[in-house]
């Protein structure tokens, strides 16, 4: 990826490996009065030598990091900022609905207490919380400085207005220049569909109802002029018609599961099966449990589905 030009100020785009399905990460170096990295990639010895041989290239050392913004709580993009905290006096930034994912809880209660009130096999939520527990590894807990919408970060002649952008993650931030330049980390990515994972609040434990979370922050990214800097992927130009292109997909997707409901009722398991049974048995069990529930939840919102809580199956409202 090529580096971006806000005024004067150059952004050099920083690509790490990752171990994740997801493939390479991109972070950011804004190099100006301060030197500022957007999202740092995973905790791992060579995650850390990849981002010092790239900030070299621009004449930055880790040391010299001031600031550290992020996106959001995964373990790709925040997974390293404590070290590189430790190492720099930087100051971090994030939003406080990812407090969990910065304090590197994984939730495992309230995924297990959900998988088994929707009556998910056991081996199968066996496996959904061995991958959760791998992926600690891969990062260290943080505790930022909290920022929310409407806030606002600058480095020299760069500033940026913070816009909550949740979803993919429950407190997932975008970050907007004032030369039109969006980091978008996971929200939008242009080869592939961003999933809006199954996740909980940070102040409630209640689930969050991720999808329709997510479809409102692809209205918002979708109405912004400029280029897209995400955290996986080529840059995006296109943001309207790579937006529109995800929203039509879940439009088309959530009426196939009507479909499916009118036919008979079915339970979240017999669903992701009928959907999507390739994706599950190479493994992908809690991506398609979170697509799935994110359908059911945006039919329970528009009332044309209800969740029967005796049989734990989904079914059509009919008149
Ligand atoms: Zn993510």
């Amino acid at each position: 990826m090529q580096k971006e030009k806000v005024g004067d100020v150059f952004i050099y785009p920083i690509c790490i490996p990752t171990p994740f399905a997801v493939g390479d990460v991109f972070c950011y170096l804004i190099n100006d009065e301060k030197n500022v990295l957007v999202d740092t990639g995973h905790y791992a010895p060579n995650s850390l030598s990849v981002l010092e041989e790239e900030l070299e290239k621009y004449g930055v050392a880790v040391r010299d990091l001031d600031e550290i913004w992020l996106t959001h709580g995964h373990p790709d993009h925040y997974g390293q900022a404590a070290g590189l905290a430790d190492q720099s006096g930087a100051v971090i930034y994030g939003h406080p609905k990812e407090r969990a994912n910065f304090a590197a809880n994984n939730d495992g209660e309230l995924f297990k207490a959900f998988f088994d009130r929707h009556r998910i096999p056991s081996e199968l939520t066996t496996k959904m919380i061995e991958q959760l527990e791998w992926l600690q590894q891969y990062q260290q807990p943080i505790e930022p400085e909290w920022i929310t919408a409407g806030d606002r970060l600058s480095s020299g002649s760069i500033n940026v207005d913070v816009h909550l952008t949740p979803g993919h993650a429950p407190g997932h931030l975008a970050f907007v220049t004032n030369g039109d330049v969006i980091f978008s980390g996971d929200l939008l990515l242009g080869h592939i569909s961003t999933n809006a994972l199954i996740n909980f609040d940070a102040d409630s434990g209640e689930r969050n109802k991720s999808l329709l979370q997510y479809r409102t922050s692809l209205q918002w990214i979708k109405k912004q002029q400029g280029v897209v800097l995400p955290g996986h992927g080529k840059k995006i130009r296109d943001i309207n018609e790579v937006a529109s292109h995800h929203l039509s997909e879940h439009q088309k997707r959530y009426q196939k599961i009507q479909q499916l409901l009118e036919q008979q009722p079915m339970s979240l398991m017999e669903l992701s099966n009928t959907m999507f049974p390739d994706p599950i048995k190479e493994g992908a069990i809690f991506l398609v449990l979170s697509e799935v529930l994110g359908y059911l939840d945006w039919g329970i919102e528009e009332g044309t589905i209800y969740l029967d809580e005796t049989t734990m199956e989904y079914r059509t409202v009919t008149e």
